[in-house]
């Protein structure tokens, strides 16, 4: 199970990864996009972190992840700002407090976060888009839902990876990418593969 402390240093580990991979993110969104998701995501997760550090959840672990999601939303702005800040406050906010959860939980907050965003950004799988990754992530949550965390996340970033590994296929339905039709086939998708990191992120933290 996963505890609020455990969630805090488990959020901070991952922003400490994708801040790294900023160049990295950035190069990949300058193939297709306007190049700035490195930026952003590297912006957002530091906010993020500076929120973590000096949080008292009160044993609380939803409140971790709506405090990070929170940060993230208000301090990225724009449409990806919402979309990543929803990844973690989505499926938290309103939930009752819990002082652990148990991969079942995990499974249940991270299925509300990605229906909030497909909700919000209308994007399903095929359209190159975090949801490509995300979304094959939490189906595989959901079917290892009643197994240790590490074996539930080892399969949810091998989902994800996957993901990001079709958006090379597809044509993108939404930002500067749309209008590359074809020329975007090779090419994967910036947001998907945060995703991914954020996924390798707790399978490592968990490890
Ligand atoms: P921007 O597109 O505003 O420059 P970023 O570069 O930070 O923002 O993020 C781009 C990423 O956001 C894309 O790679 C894609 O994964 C994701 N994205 C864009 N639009 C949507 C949407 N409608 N639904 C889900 N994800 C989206
Ligand atoms: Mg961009
Ligand atoms: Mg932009």
């Amino acid at each position: 199970t996963l505890t609020a402390e455990d969630a805090r240093e488990m959020l901070m580990y991952i922003a400490d990864k994708v801040i790294a991979k900023k160049p990295y993110l950035t190069e990949i969104d300058s193939a297709i996009g306007d190049g700035d998701h490195g930026i952003g995501m590297a912006g957002g997760m530091q906010k993020a972190k500076g929120k973590l550090e000096n949080l008292d959840a009160q044993g609380n672990v939803y409140a971790v992840f709506e405090t990070a999601g929170k940060a993230m939303l208000m301090s990225m702005g724009g449409a990806s700002g919402v979309i990543f800040g929803s990844l973690y406050l989505a499926g938290a906010k309103g939930a009752d407090a819990k002082t652990e959860l148990t991969s079942a939980d995990l499974a249940a907050m991270e299925r509300k976060s990605l229906e909030a965003i497909k909700e919000r950004g209308k994007a399903e799988v095929g359209d190159k888009t975090m949801v490509d990754a995300l979304e094959p992530a939490v189906l595989a949550m959901e079917e290892y839902k009643d197994r240790p965390l590490l074996e539930m996340l080892k399969a949810a970033e091998e989902a994800a990876r996957q993901g990001v590994e079709n958006t090379k296929d597809y044509v993108a339905k939404f930002g500067r990418a749309k209008s590359l039709m074809e020329r975007a086939i090779g090419h994967q998708d910036a947001g998907a593969t945060s995703v991914w990191l954020i996924f390798q992120g707790m399978r490592e933290f968990v490890e």
